[in-house]
């Protein structure tokens, strides 16, 4: 059984256009985001918190930042370079992390956090029936996905394009251009 990075449960969520030519398309253009993002795992793996996991019916593997006991319980810390806003995909990738810490050691997970370097400020978490329904539709999209000819269309929110990893790839800008650009006598 082929399984998906964990990683990727936030690719899919944030675009699935971005996820479409990242992994299928092997188009891993690298720029400071995708840079700065890798140099925060590789030092937090260094200190030793690092832990694989993984889910064989989601089909998913991956390594959690950091993991520490809070009260009676064992809470995964994920760590994001950016600013703390309401990132969806960011809570959807910490909620797959913390189902597959369940599988693979069977300690039940209510809660995580997501600290923002940027703004040095973490964020609950809690892993609710919803969001715990949305990693599995997320997956589902992604093995979908990998079984496509087409690619997904842009995304409707422009703002996601100004830092992505794959935008020339994607040229969103050109595939924005209203019909007129072309043809003037439109
Ligand atoms: S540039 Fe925009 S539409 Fe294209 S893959 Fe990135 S986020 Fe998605």
């Amino acid at each position: 059984m082929d399984y998906l990075p964990i990683s990727k449960v936030n690719t899919v969520a944030f675009c699935p256009r971005r996820y479409y030519i990242e992994m299928l398309l092997a188009d891993t253009e690298t720029n400071h985001h995708v840079t700065e993002g890798q140099t925060l795992h590789d030092r937090t793996k260094r200190v030793g918190e690092g832990i694989w996991v993984w889910h064989d019916e989601l089909g998913l593997v991956g390594i959690v930042d950091q993991i520490k006991q809070e009260g009676e319980e064992l809470v995964i810390t994920e760590f994001k370079k950016g600013y703390l806003a309401d990132h969806k995909s960011d809570q959807l990738q910490l909620c797959a992390l913390a189902m597959c810490y369940e599988y693979s050691f069977t300690t039940p997970q209510d809660y995580g956090y997501i600290y923002y370097h940027q703004t040095r400020r973490k964020q609950r978490v809690d892993y609710t029936p919803e969001l715990r329904h949305e990693v599995y539709e997320a997956v589902d999209l992604m093995k979908r996905l990998e079984r496509s000819t087409s690619y997904p269309p842009i995304t409707d929110n422009p703002n996601k394009c100004k830092g992505c990893s794959v935008k020339e790839a994607c040229q969103p800008s050109l595939l924005r251009k209203k019909p007129s650009h072309w043809n003037p006598t439109l």
